[in-house]
């Protein structure tokens, strides 16, 4: 989603006169798009304020301004560090002088080859570790003809591969004109049916909405990658409970076997996280027993650390960071070996 918000940000620029360059020693405007699901983003976004202050010193005309994923008790503290500090949507209602959905702005694409199209942005599902819904605020679905009509152009001109994107794109829906409702199954089988020669994917699905409706149509599509990410984040009941994730490891298990029988030559990615407050030993091993069972083709472990603003960060962080990066080995060996 960064790399789609940071296009839309590009073109924006660039129609109002700014040139881009790679050389920040040059700019008269550094603008960063940044990310706050993980504390790290966080973490570099003010290493890099810093470095764009020393930079200041040389060259005072230099403007900074951060944008992107913004929780709101970061914003002091960046403010500190950057001459302007905006929201996504406040960055596009500043530079383009309207509040339309920014989303409908049209991006000057970084490849010629491969587009991210979001279909839709937010979050209503409040997992107890991630900033999301605070930053993105809830879900909104752009209409099912804008984005139709964004891909044919693609299509037409070249593109090759499309990226249908959103934070949870399995609860996509779209009420049409006629009271009519596109939800994510139709939308995709929608862009399949597009002429062309092109391939298909789509990022990211929670398994609570992963019906099989959806299932169904992902066999029946041509052009859709046989790559699918699900998102596990632990193989423990209790844990998935505390991190607001409303399926169990036997639901999400049951899942994976449907999408295998109804499409065998398909691979299962997963994200993960590690040490989530409280995690025992035991409660891990069931997340490598999981693992195991499914033998995921890969997965992006990530070691918990506590995100401000979250529920989950009134919980006691009482795993070590050694203990993390242990658990974290496991599970990235246990992956490599497949
Ligand atoms: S579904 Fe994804 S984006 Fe939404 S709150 Fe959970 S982790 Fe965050």
């Amino acid at each position: 989603m960064s790399i789609s918000d940071s296009e839309r940000v590009a073109t924006v620029l660039e129609s109002s006169g700014y040139k881009k360059t790679n050389n920040i020693n040059e700019a008269g405007l550094a603008v960063v798009v940044m990310c706050s699901v993980r504390q790290s983003a966080v973490d570099r976004v003010i290493g890099l304020g810093q470095k764009i202050k020393k930079l200041k010193v040389k060259n005072p005309a230099l403007k900074s301004t951060l944008t992107g994923c913004i929780l709101k008790k970061d914003k002091k503290m960046l403010e500190e560090r950057f001459d302007s500090v905006l929201e996504i949507s406040d960055f596009f209602a500043a530079w383009q002088k309207s509040h339309c959905n920014y989303l409908e702005i049209k991006p000057k694409y970084n490849s010629k080859n491969s587009a991210f199209v979001p279909i839709m942005t937010g979050c209503n599902n409040f997992c107890s570790y991630c900033v999301v819904p605070y930053t993105r605020g809830r879900e909104i679905s752009r209409p099912s003809k804008k984005i139709i009509s964004e891909i044919k152009k693609l299509i037409k001109n070249g593109y090759k591969e499309i990226w249908l994107l959103g934070q949870n794109v399995n609860s996509y829906s779209n009420v049409l004109e006629n009271n009519g409702i596109v939800n994510f199954p139709k939308l995709l089988k929608m862009v399949d049916d597009i002429p062309g020669n092109f391939k298909l994917n789509f990022l990211t699905s929670h398994p609570k909405d992963f019906s099989d409706e959806l299932i169904k149509t992902m066999a029946k599509c041509k052009k859709l990658s046989k790559r699918l990410n699900l998102p596990i984040q632990s193989g423990d009941d209790k844990i998935l409970k505390k991190m607001n994730r409303p399926y169990t490891i036997s639901q999400y298990k049951n899942l994976v076997k449907k999408i295998r029988k109804t499409i065998p030559d398909i691979s299962i990615s997963t994200d993960v996280i590690v040490g989530f407050p409280g995690e025992t030993k035991k409660q891990f091993e069931n997340t490598v027993k999981a693992f195991k069972e499914i033998g995921f083709d890969m997965a992006f472990v990530n070691k918990y650390s506590p995100r401000l603003g979250t529920a989950a960060e009134k919980m006691k962080d009482n795993v070590s960071w050694t203990e993390k990066k242990r658990r974290e080995k496991v599970l990235i060996e246990l992956v490599n070996k497949k």
